[in-house]
């Protein structure tokens, strides 16, 4: 592994999978706008970059870890941005990690196809970008057993595996560039949906009269189990060992799930689809985020129809 990697955005996420890069034997080094977030690194001896240029020019692959669109976007394009230097670039591929729309990834792979290579290397005739958003929480990011959405050229992705694998356990390509971000998307939406719908019955089945516990049995053997119901229950005292049974703390944030939706609602409207489903249930999300719930696990959605009825 001779590879020098650059890793910016080293947040819950990314200062994981930065140190498994790491431990993995790559030659790391870190940006990041949080300078506490940088001293960690800087602290074991990982070298420090003060800008996402300098960090193009000091690496053969760049890695993105990042809130959301506009953040990358700032990093690719802004000021001392990767893209910066007159669109000569010293690393031939960029990873971005980041949960964003599809638009977005879309974007910045036309801006890259702009670029050319500083100097050529055997097997890449142009810089190139992949969107690989993971999916799998903090735990896995930690354990390094993430699953990688991937899209973009598959050379590309292909050239990848290696690094990716030094993070994460399961890759799926997904086609070209953007479909990484848009399965990411389409799978939360999805989560997020299934959570209400499995929330919305156990309240109505609570104020029918029947426990939860004893609903949860029934879906999990009958055509209503999915992961809301068999893995990450939203009813408290259900299940052992999910945010649920500890007042909704850890896990995947309520404040989380509304950006991811909000992703997902932008890029419907950006070729003209309606998702009803998806926008009722970002408006749910952004009213538990209202109620201060923007901290808890997205499973506190169980709240927003809990009624008193206890099991
Ligand atoms: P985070 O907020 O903990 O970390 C983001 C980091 O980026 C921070 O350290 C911040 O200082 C840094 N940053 C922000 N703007 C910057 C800039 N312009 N230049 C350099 N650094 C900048 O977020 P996270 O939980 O690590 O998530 C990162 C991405 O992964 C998000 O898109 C998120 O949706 C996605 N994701 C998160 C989870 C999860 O469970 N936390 C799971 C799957 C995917």
């Amino acid at each position: 592994h001779m590879e020098s990697v650059g890793f910016i955005g080293l947040g819950n996420m990314g200062s994981h999978m930065a140190r498994n890069l790491i431990n993995a034997g790559y030659r790391v080094s870190v940006h990041d706008v949080n300078e506490n977030a940088m001293k960690r690194f800087s602290d074991d001896g990982i070298p420090t970059r003060q800008s996402p240029l300098q960090v193009s020019e000091s690496s053969d692959v760049v890695i993105t870890m990042l809130p959301s669109s506009s953040h990358v976007l700032d990093v690719y394009n802004g000021q001392s941005g990767l893209l910066g230097n007159g669109g000569l670039l010293g690393p031939w591929l960029y990873i971005d990690s980041s949960t964003v729309d599809p638009q977005t990834s879309r974007k910045i792979s036309m801006d890259m196809s702009r670029c050319n290579l500083k100097e050529k290397k055997g097997y890449a005739q142009k810089p190139m970008i992949l969107d690989a958003p993971v999916s799998g929480g903090v735990p896995a990011a930690e354990a390094g057993t993430l699953t990688f959405m991937v899209g973009g050229l598959e050379e590309a992705y292909v050239a990848a595996k290696p690094l990716l694998l030094a993070m994460g356990k399961k890759l799926i390509y997904c086609g070209g560039a953007g479909n990484g971000s848009a399965a990411k998307i389409c799978n939360n939406m999805a989560m997020a949906i299934s959570m209400l719908g499995v929330s919305e019955a156990f309240a109505l089945g609570q104020n029918l009269g029947i426990k939860a516990s004893t609903l949860t049995d029934i879906f999990n053997c009958s055509s209503a189990r999915c992961w809301s119901s068999d893995t990450y229950n939203p009813v408290p005292g259900v299940m052992a060992g999910v945010p649920s049974s500890r007042n909704y703390d850890g896990g995947f944030t309520s404040k989380l799930m509304a950006k991811d939706l909000d992703l997902a609602m932008a890029s419907a409207s950006g070729v003209g689809f309606k998702c009803p489903m998806g926008s009722e249930a970002l408006e749910i999300y952004r009213k538990l985020c209202d109620e201060g719930c923007d901290v808890k696990d997205f499973s506190c959605a169980f709240r927003h129809y809990y009624t008193g009825k206890d099991e």
